[in-house]
């Protein structure tokens, strides 16, 4: 699992190298929901993603206020649904699945975009998209 996510959340695309916290195995359908443990309803995701998910698998665009399926990493391209901001320090939603991603994950939470900064200096940032 950590080898297929090549050691990144499938989310903000963090390096579990340089976090604090160890990574956690995510349902993307949630168990609750009927959501199977294998490999395609599973993804690497850091702690703060896994905590915002939770059992959730919509949420608002902020662009339409309409729901929109949350992005799926086994399903979508990350690429299609996503843009890093010009100086790499933001992640843009550039669907109603990418916007509503980075607003219920809070893609941009305060210690990622801290960290992108500081990665980007060494240049361990952005990460190669898949
Ligand atoms: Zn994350």
């Amino acid at each position: 699992m950590t080898e297929r996510a090549a050691g990144y959340c499938e989310y903000c695309r963090c390096p579990a190298k340089y976090s604090a916290q160890s990574f956690a195995i995510e349902h993307i359908v949630p168990r609750q929901a009927g959501g199977p443990t294998v490999s395609d309803n599973l993804a690497l995701a850091c702690q703060g993603c896994n905590a915002h998910k939770a059992t959730k698998t919509m949420a608002a665009d902020p662009a339409t206020n309409r729901l929109a399926p949350l992005y799926h990493p086994r399903q979508d391209r990350w690429r299609e649904h996503f843009a890093w901001s010009e100086d790499f320090i933001e992640i843009i939603g550039l669907t109603p699945t990418g916007r509503a991603t980075v607003t219920a994950l809070q893609l941009n939470r305060n210690g990622l975009v801290h960290l992108r900064r500081v990665l980007y200096l060494v240049e361990a940032h952005p990460p190669v998209e898949p």
